[in-house]
């Protein structure tokens, strides 16, 4: 299979490192126009020049907008109007006991985490049905299934972002337009580096090394028993914005080393 994207352009949210940057690096690499997103215009500017370099002949550019409000999410639809697929990855996530969450985190996780997702969906997945053709992707996560104790207000907004997502599909029943999520396990992105921070400098393991003791000891029904690579799960994000992943709409699917034990 040759995924060629090249008369499609892309907006990926949150790009500007980790999944995100991964995700938007492959669709340049498929010949789609991508558009990164970030807050800080410096750190778009880097993520633009990063696929450049990367990618010969790459059709890429950036808008810096901040997606936990709905300006941001305003500003980014006026700079960016009719993307032909949208991967809503943006997601901030840290450990934090329920006790100690007050209402204001609550509400920005749901802000970022959902509501992005939410607004940028309401703005363009009209217009793809027009076109007839459309991807709109959410980077859940299996905390979505799994909630995890230490961040119970992050599982909740992922198990919300597979309603909106699963909802969406169906409203967009037959018109070309599929909405599906991936569900991710721990994966090396900068966000989960700088999580395990502490834990590198006492131990003084690698980045690898952090994230596999972390698996083992926190998600321990991992099958392969380690975090995943960004590019792992941007490889499952490109197929699924493909051309080819028509029939594939309305789903959950997960990248996360077979931690979430079920069958199906
Ligand atoms: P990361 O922290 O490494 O990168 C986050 C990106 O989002 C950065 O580009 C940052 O600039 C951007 N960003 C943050 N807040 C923003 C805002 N308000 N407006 C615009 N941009 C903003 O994150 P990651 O680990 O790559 O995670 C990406 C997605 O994958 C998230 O939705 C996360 O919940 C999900 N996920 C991650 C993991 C993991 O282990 N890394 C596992 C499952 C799911």
């Amino acid at each position: 299979m040759k995924i060629d994207l090249s008369d499609k352009t892309a907006l990926v949210t949150g790009s500007t490192v980790g999944i995100g940057y991964a995700i938007a690096l492959g669709l340049a690499r498929t010949g789609a126009t991508v558009v990164v997103n970030g807050r800080k215009q410096e750190a778009v500017d880097k993520a633009v020049k990063a696929i450049e370099d990367a990618v010969p002949g790459a059709r890429v550019t950036g808008v810096p907008a901040d997606l936990g409000t709905g300006e941001g999410a305003a500003a980014l639809v006026a700079a960016v109007p009719a993307p032909d697929i949208l991967v809503n990855n943006v997601g901030i996530f840290g450990p934090k006991d329920f006790f100690e969450v007050p209402d204001e985190e609550w509400a920005r996780f749901f802000e970022v985490n959902v509501m992005s997702g939410v607004r940028l969906s309401r703005a363009y997945a009209l217009g793809m049905a027009e076109r007839g053709w459309g991807r709109i992707l959410f980077i859940a996560s299996e905390s979505a299934l799994n909630i995890p104790v230490e961040m119970i207000h992050y599982g909740f907004t992922k198990t919300a972002q597979l309603a909106v997502s699963r909802g969406l599909a169906k409203r967009l029943a037959g018109t070309g337009v599929t909405v599906n999520a991936i569900l991710p396990g721990p994966t090396l992105s900068e966000g989960v580096a700088d999580m395990l921070k502490d834990e590198i400098a006492r131990t003084g393991q690698s980045l690898e090394e952090a994230g596999a003791a972390f698996v083992k000891a926190h998600r321990p029904s991992s099958i392969i028993q380690r975090a995943a690579s960004v590019e792992e799960v941007a490889n499952m994000a490109v197929y699924v914005c493909s051309k080819e992943a028509s029939a594939t709409t309305g789903s959950a699917l997960r990248v996360d080393g077979g931690l979430v034990d079920t069958i199906a």
